[in-house]
């Protein structure tokens, strides 16, 4: 691909004309036979032929959908909006009947199965609604010229991608829940990449809440939505109530079937030959001992299979390696030798959370996210290290095959990976003890820090800081590792050169197409107010937007998913 710089600024904004056509886009050669759109009309019929098409596809496919939302209340005392209370719904989107979901989890049931548009009905006031936030991954089911009015804005860049910013207003009579806002439409095939606005009009009794809905380019000619964020700061609801809350939605998960286990199959055919001698020379059957330990290993299998197969675990990659680094730096000074050897994993999902499958230590997206040091990420896995140190073992009823067979979202029913209160207070002390002897030993503070955040902010994040699958940071009343807060600073939310903990979203980037997982590098930003800190909490979306091939090609480490399609040229 011929090199060429891409401004990352907007385009200069144009006067309210209809937009030129380009001639000279980056992919012109590669564009499709389809004309360039060569008015501003042709590029709106454009765009709602491929909103149809969109719609049609998004049928065909079940992501995971995660909403994480935090109400927000005004601290006098900090002079800033914190998070008083937050909710959490996980689920697989079913659009094959309208907008609907499948719920994992959520905090009520009311409402799930019910296709409507509204957030809020006047017998949940402030309940909000999983489906709600389904909604926004789609601008109108029913998307048509005749019930909107469109006005050009400007050419903008959005990442690499040029679009034409329009805005969109329901025409009167168009009915209720019509989309109003503007959006944003790539200049080569004119999808929709983005949408921002509202539905308009709300029936009486609902409210229609504001969002920033992002798709990206996962597959030659595929744009899924991926990120939504939705605010409210003012919105009056009844009784003289405000809402005023932020939340994110997430989606992944679009492609699981190429996530399925099928290496076994292959080995065997690619086996060379000295592989298969070596082991009929072991051929003999396994000793007590090591029969134990197969079937241990047959149920960690089982279960990380499992776990990968619904899209709540990331294939293997780069992140495993990192955190596999830090464990191994916690073996080598601690003289341990654990066979078979420790294997790290990360839970796609925003809980903070860690645990031990078998051998296998799992922690969660979102507690990555939160950490703020390296010595904070040693405390997280120490601690499950300390798990296998001490042997406690996994439930090995797992082993049997027929106790994965259960709907998907049964799995935080049946699998429960959490400690009971004397193996986490065995394993929090045998960890301090690991971590005294590790190089992390002089950096334990801001770990011990970032506890006392989780503790300051617990009451208020109930949903962010419990676990689903595993152990929470939190050990009934007690902290996990409270040891360690003893030798830290106070924590003060005030102090702008005190970074206890992270907003969530800074640090992992999901492949929402095949839950790859990438380490987000980008330069620390200067904090300048207390305001900005924002730990454990969710921000709005600016994912740089690129043609699907046209990035740097993903890093696939070794033992990585192989990429069966692999890498097709962007423009097909
Ligand atoms: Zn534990």
């Amino acid at each position: 691909m011929p090199a060429q710089s891409v401004p990352a600024q907007p385009a200069p904004a144009q006067s309210q004309t209809p937009p030129a056509p380009s001639p000279q886009t980056r992919d012109a050669a590669a564009r499709p036979a389809s004309a360039v759109a060569t008015s501003f009309d042709q590029v709106v019929d454009r765009a709602i032929e491929r909103e149809h098409f969109f719609t049609a596809q998004m049928k065909q496919l079940h992501p995971l959908v995660e909403t994480y939302l935090q109400n927000l209340k005004e601290d006098k005392d900090l002079g800033m909006a914190v998070p008083s209370s937050d909710v959490y719904f996980l689920g697989r989107l079913d659009m094959s009947e309208g907008t609907d979901d499948r719920a994992f989890v959520s905090p009520t049931t009311a409402g799930l199965g019910k296709r409507m548009l509204s957030k809020i009905k006047d017998q949940f006031v402030f309940k909000f609604l999983p489906l709600g936030f389904a909604q926004m991954v789609v601008l109108d089911e029913d998307f048509q010229r005749r019930y909107y009015d469109f006005t050009f804005v400007r050419r903008e860049f959005l990442g690499e991608l040029r679009c034409v910013v329009i805005d969109v207003a329901p025409k009167k009579d168009a009915g209720n829940g019509r989309f109003l806002g503007r959006i944003w439409i790539e200049d080569q095939d004119y999808n929709i990449v983005r949408f921002n606005g509202t539905y308009y009009p709300h029936p009486r009794y609902s409210y229609y809440l504001h969002f920033d809905s992002w798709r990206q380019n996962l597959r030659p000619g595929l744009w899924l939505p991926s990120l939504i964020y939705s605010e409210e700061t003012d919105q009056k609801a009844r009784m003289g109530e405000t809402l005023h809350y932020k939340a994110q939605t997430r989606l992944w998960g679009y492609n699981l079937k190429d996530l399925r286990r099928n290496s076994e199959f292959t080995e065997i055919t690619v086996d060379a030959p000295q592989t298969v001698q070596d082991q009929s020379q072991k051929a003999q059957d396994a000793s007590p001992l090591e029969a134990q330990r197969q079937w241990e290993r047959q149920a960690e299998i089982n279960v990380i299979d499992r776990l990968q197969q619904i899209g709540l675990l990331a294939p293997e990659g780069e992140i495993d390696k990192v955190l596999q680094t830090v464990v191994n730096n916690m073996m080598v000074t601690n003289n341990l030798d654990i066979q078979p050897e420790i294997h790290c994993r990360v839970l796609l999902t925003t809980p903070l959370e860690s645990f031990t499958i078998g051998h296998t230590i799992v922690v969660s997206r979102g507690m990555i996210d939160v950490l703020p040091d390296e010595a904070s990420l040693a405390m997280i896995l120490t601690h499950e290290l300390a798990h296998i140190v001490l042997g406690h073992h996994l439930d090995t009823k797992l082993a049997f095959n027929d106790r994965m067979f259960f709907p998907d979202e049964r799995t935080f029913e049946r699998m429960d990976f959490a400690r009971d209160r004397t193996e986490e207070e065995a394993a929090d002390k045998k960890a301090v003890e690991l971590l005294n002897n590790s190089p992390y030993k002089d950096k334990l503070s801001n770990a011990g820090l970032f506890l006392k955040a989780v503790q300051a902010r617990a009451p208020h994040l109930k949903n962010l800081i419990r676990a689903h699958l595993g152990d929470s940071l939190l050990n009934g009343d007690a902290t996990r590792m409270s040891s360690l807060m003893t030798a830290s600073p106070q924590f003060d939310p005030k102090k702008t050169d005190q970074v206890a903990a992270l907003p969530l979203g800074g640090r992992i980037k999901v492949d929402p197409w095949n839950n790859q997982l990438e380490l987000i590098k980008t330069k620390p930003v200067a904090i300048t107010a207390a305001s900005e800190k924002m730990p454990f909490e969710v921000t709005p979306f600016f994912p740089f937007l690129t043609r699907f091939g046209a990035a740097t090609p993903a890093k696939v480490g070794p033992a990585a998913v192989p990429e069966k399609s692999g890498a097709a040229p962007s423009g097909q």
